[in-house]
């Protein structure tokens, strides 16, 4: 999924890691000696959303990705583009993953998702329609609120902060290992 930078998408001359004063003091970062380009490397924004589905008595539906491992079950979520507000890119992307239509949007809250250098922008979305998914999803479940378990991760802690704010105590489940080589 992410690809290091080896060259300058301005020049093409080789980067190097070099040290350089910033306004935050001294920093190594890639950057290129011919042209002054420099790879900061800033985390992206990622949309996610909590769909519930008032047709199906308020149940909230999650997906599992078919290119992951094991049988876990998360929010829909995707990158944003240009162009777009994030409201708009969370009502594309649940439209484009799942076929549902959102009538409205409120933000849970942004959260740290170091790990994969992203900033998660959290929505609860309520949809409508019938599912179809995409093909870069394997299935999908509906979950009543209080069934949903919180996994430790970005998107995990939007689920607790959403279900929290509705009254009800999240359940956290642990994350099977990750395999270290990918
Ligand atoms: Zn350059």
């Amino acid at each position: 999924m992410s690809h290091a930078f080896n060259y300058c998408p301005n020049c093409a001359t080789a980067l190097q890691m070099l040290s350089r004063m910033e306004d935050g003091g001294e920093k190594s970062r890639l950057r290129c000696v011919a042209c002054d380009w420099t790879h900061w490397n800033n985390p992206t924004p990622v949309l996610a959303a909590i769909i519930e589905m008032p047709e199906h008595g308020g149940q909230v539906l999650l997906a599992r990705n078919a290119a992951w491992p094991g049988r876990m079950f998360a929010l829909i979520t995707g990158f944003m583009e240009a162009g777009e507000t994030p409201e708009e890119g969370i009502a594309r992307e649940v439209k484009e993953e799942t076929n549902l239509t959102v009538d409205s949007l409120k933000l849970v809250g942004v959260y740290d998702f170091q790990r994969m250098n992203q900033i998660i922008v959290a929505y609860h979305a309520v949809a409508r329609g019938e599912v179809v998914l995409s093909p870069e999803l394997a299935e999908y479940r509906l979950y009543r609120p209080e069934d949903i378990k919180c996994w430790r991760a970005g998107t995990g802690y939007a689920v607790a902060d959403w279900l929290t704010a509705r009254g009800i105590t999240p359940q956290w489940v642990d994350l099977p290992a990750r395999p270290t080589a990918s």
